[in-house]
């Protein structure tokens, strides 16, 4: 008899939602991705690939470890954006679940999310998704999930799935890593492992800045348990610690840790239960400081220094942000400032403008010409078309690294001594490709400035140490001073915003 081929259903809907941005449409998903059927697994057997690197690194991985046969359904997701619109939704989750239903017979589904997804009139997308998943397919189906780990898990989340398995990197360079774990847990759970997992949920919501795994607390709490689960690796077989996305504006918002056992629930619950403790014992290290724009401004006119890289944290199209705030690139201009790379800033209109007066050309930009925001003010400034690019091109370092990017018309333009480079489609600039692809030496300049709030570092390591980064407190959308934030749901009361918030562990 020919050996039964596992059957593995693979999906995901993708999105970080920031509560007050505008709304993520049916268009900005489908103009993103969205990946159906088979051209789902032939992309993810490409070396560059515009999927996911955990769904194209799980594919790989079942493909190296036994004969299966992949199910794909829908693959969709959008750039870091506001609530998912509620129809879209529940049509992904129609199409997924019909998906399922046709399939007949399946051994296991892989769900790749992000796990920070608000829908307009929902909650809890991930946890309604990840609901019908197992109601389609039942309790004897293995159900594994990998999260970023700005994710907030609900106790639905959890008990839908078998396992949820989370990035351990932020700046996230681990997808690749978590692919492969879901296949490997996957193929553990088809050889007869039953996992159990448990998750608790603490009411503390750090700021974005100190959630970085390099150094500091958020670091050393994942390290922590990274090393409980090799000390009780017979038993523990996952620990995910999410710092979780605080814009999400959820009532399931807040770091958790959610531990997955070898079978023994009151195994999970112990570890979870000595990790979420642990953070708590440590909540007064989730602070950090930012630059303010001033002091920033007077940096950038320093000689006698090293180059700089700043950070436009309040605008992080990585977590929402518009990609189009002012503020930082006025005070630059303002100040005359030289030597300096600003990238990216999204303005489709200059981007189109530009290509259309061709390189070399002078011309009044306007920024922002259209759909003046709070945060995203008009700004105006004599310039010159250094070079153009049809905003096609490979990500190179970081999170990016072997994404195709699709920026759409680009283009380099020379205010004075800044070079700033406009995108019309909102990306973070957490890649040199923002820079490289005009042909700029991100060596040559004295000052960068990114509109990316963390994922940069990985991406511009090579030129800048820990100590070259500076996190500078621009208002907009993404701003780590959360006290800015007129929030509904988030719990409260909650730390750091609420100094005297309690907490005893369960039990
Ligand atoms: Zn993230």
């Amino acid at each position: 008899m020919p050996e039964h081929k596992k059957r593995v259903a693979l999906c995901g809907v993708i999105l970080e939602s920031n509560a007050f941005s505008p709304i993520a449409t049916e268009a900005d998903f489908r103009e993103a991705l969205y990946v159906t059927g088979a051209e789902m697994v032939r992309e993810a057997r490409q070396p560059v690939s515009i999927l996911p690197r955990e769904m194209a690194a799980f594919v790989q991985a079942m493909d190296a470890t036994g004969a299966w046969q992949p199910v794909p359904l829908l693959l969709t997701g959008c750039p870091p954006w506001g609530p998912i619109e509620g129809d879209f939704f529940r049509a992904c989750v129609a199409d997924i679940v019909a998906g399922l239903v046709a399939a007949g017979p399946l051994d296991g589904v892989y769900i790749a999310n992000h796990g920070a997804m608000v829908a307009t009139d929902n909650g809890d997308p991930d946890g309604t998704l990840m609901a019908a998943i197992r109601d389609a397919v039942g309790g004897d189906v293995a159900v594994i999930a990998t999260l970023d780990l700005h994710a907030n898990l609900s106790q639905t989340m959890v008990g839908a799935t078998d396992a949820i398995i989370g990035y351990q990197t932020n700046p996230h360079v681990d997808q690749v890593q978590r692919g492969e774990e879901a296949a490997m847990l996957m193929r553990r759970m088809f050889a007869g492992m039953a996992p159990a997992q448990h998750m608790i949920r603490l009411p503390l919501v750090p700021p974005s800045t100190t959630l970085l795994t390099a150094a500091g607390p958020y670091g050393e709490l994942i390290d922590y348990g990274q090393r409980r689960e090799r000390e009780e690796a017979g038993e523990i077989v996952n620990v995910s610690v999410f710092g979780n996305f605080a814009f999400s504006d959820t009532a399931k918002n807040g770091l958790s840790v959610v531990v997955t056992a070898r079978g023994d629930a009151a195994k999970a619950a112990l570890l979870a239960n000595e990790i979420a403790t642990r953070a708590w014992n440590n909540r007064t290290a989730f602070t950090r400081d930012m630059t303010s724009i001033e002091a920033a401004v007077a940096i950038a006119a320093r000689d006698d220094r090293a180059p700089v890289i700043f950070s436009d944290a309040g605008d992080n199209p990585g977590g929402g942000g518009e990609g189009r705030t002012t503020w930082l690139l006025a005070a630059l201009a303002q100040a005359d400032a030289k030597g300096v790379y600003f990238g990216a800033f999204f303005d489709k209109d200059l981007g189109a403008e530009a290509h259309g007066l061709g390189e070399g050309a002078e011309f009044q930009a306007v920024f922002n010409r259209t759909g003046d925001t709070e945060f995203s003010k008009r700004f105006e400034a004599r310039a010159t078309v250094l070079k153009l690019h049809d905003g096609n091109v490979a990500g190179r370092l970081g999170i990016y690294k072997n994404r195709q990017l699709k920026l759409g018309p680009c283009a380099a333009l020379q205010i004075g001594g800044i070079t700033v480079i406009v995108i019309s489609a909102r990306n973070q600039t957490a890649d040199p490709v923002f820079f490289e692809m005009f042909g700029l030496d991100i060596a040559q300049a004295h000052t960068v400035c990114v509109k990316s709030r963390g994922h940069f570092r990985a991406g511009f390591a090579p030129w800048f140490a820990p100590e070259q980064v500076y996190e500078v407190d621009t208002a907009g959308l993404t701003s780590p001073i959360l006290s800015r934030f007129n929030w509904k749901n988030l719990p409260r009361p909650v730390y750091p915003m609420d100094p005297d918030t309690k907490w005893d562990p369960p039990g």
